[in-house]
């Protein structure tokens, strides 16, 4: 039986790895962290067919459950690199390395830092960079969120169920996210909207005490006083552990297309790992299926 690796359990890698293993391959899938990727660190999602509503959570565990009934090896180890040697691909990982005919990336992307002083100094101590998982720390408190896209505004508008008041700190005067995030702002009266900022740095002494914004009409700093700052200010590729293998556009995404095929035969990419216009749980899910499409073909010789 031909062995394959998938790399990542996002909706891409665990969709991959239910067609492979439903294709009769022997299917290893490595993840670092949790099973599901962003599903898990989205409160509510509505735009998954088949589903009005469903926490990320629990659809997370739904795909999950599609994966181990198919048979799939699960594997928990971060990966280092790939080698190869004749046809035989070596997935380099911290704990173990591990040989399969194929691979398919699907370790999605990772978020955008701010940059700004403060920024690490408070990492995991104030500053998060996830609402869904930190969220309850913050409850009767103050609280920022930093971004103008889908995520900030989700973030927001969970953010204000649990906490005290809430800061949306962006950087224009228009947000980015789609017209039915912005509308559900206005229902919430802990919210105050900081647009036209730009964050300058995080402040404290022993712990976080608030977030100093630079407008960009005036160039006035002042100083917002908050107990946590919450960033959600897009994503960025991840894959420099490829970079030999895989050709990468500028802002190092894969270069494939909707077929996942990559510069490398036997080396496939899917979700949003790849050079995409439209980076969605539904397309991941469907880049996984034609990822293990192509990988089949490839192993049977006729890819
Ligand atoms: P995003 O759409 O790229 O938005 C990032 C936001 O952060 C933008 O508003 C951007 O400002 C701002 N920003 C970037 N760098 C910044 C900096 N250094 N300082 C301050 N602000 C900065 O990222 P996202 O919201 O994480 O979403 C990522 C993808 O996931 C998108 O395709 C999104 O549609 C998708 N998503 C979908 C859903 C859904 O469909 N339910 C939910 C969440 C995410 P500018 O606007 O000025 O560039």
């Amino acid at each position: 039986m031909k062995n394959i690796i998938i790399i990542g359990a996002g909706p891409a890698g665990m969709t991959a790895a239910i067609y492979a293993a439903d294709s009769g391959l022997n299917v290893r899938l490595i993840e670092k962290g949790m099973y599901g990727g962003q599903m898990t660190t989205t409160a509510r999602i509505e735009n998954y067919p088949g589903f009005p509503e469903i926490a990320g959570w629990e659809l997370s565990q739904r795909m999950f459950d599609c994966v181990t009934k198919s048979g799939v090896t699960l594997t928990t180890d971060e990966v280092i690199s790939i080698s190869r040697s004749d046809s035989l691909f070596k997935v380099i990982c911290r704990i173990n390395t591990y040989e399969a005919d194929a691979v398919i990336i699907a370790n999605g992307v990772k978020r955008r830092k701010l940059d700004v002083p403060g920024e690490k100094e408070f990492a995991g101590r104030g500053v998060s960079y996830c609402a869904v998982c930190d969220g309850n720390f913050f409850k009767e408190k103050d609280v920022a969120v930093v971004g103008g896209g889908n995520s900030a505004l989700e973030d927001a508008a969970y953010l204000c169920g649990v906490c005290k008041r809430v800061y949306l700190i962006h950087r224009r005067d228009e947000f980015r996210a789609d017209e039915k995030y912005v509308r559900a702002l206005d229902s919430f009266d802990n919210l105050e909207r900081v647009t036209s900022h730009v964050p300058v740095r995080i402040t404290g002494e022993d712990v976080l005490s608030g977030i100093e914004v630079k407008s960009t009409k005036t160039g006035e700093a002042h100083t917002i006083p908050v107990s946590g700052v919450f960033v959600a200010t897009g994503l960025i590729s991840d894959n420099d552990a490829y970079s030999e293998f895989v050709e990468l556009s500028d802002d190092g995404y894969i270069e494939s297309g909707e077929d996942c095929l990559t510069s490398t035969p036997g080396i496939f990419a899917a979700g949003d790992t790849r050079n995409k216009k439209l980076r969605q749980i539904v397309t991941a899910c469907a880049d996984g299926a034609s990822a293990a499409k192509k990988a089949l073909e490839y192993l049977n010789g006729v890819g």
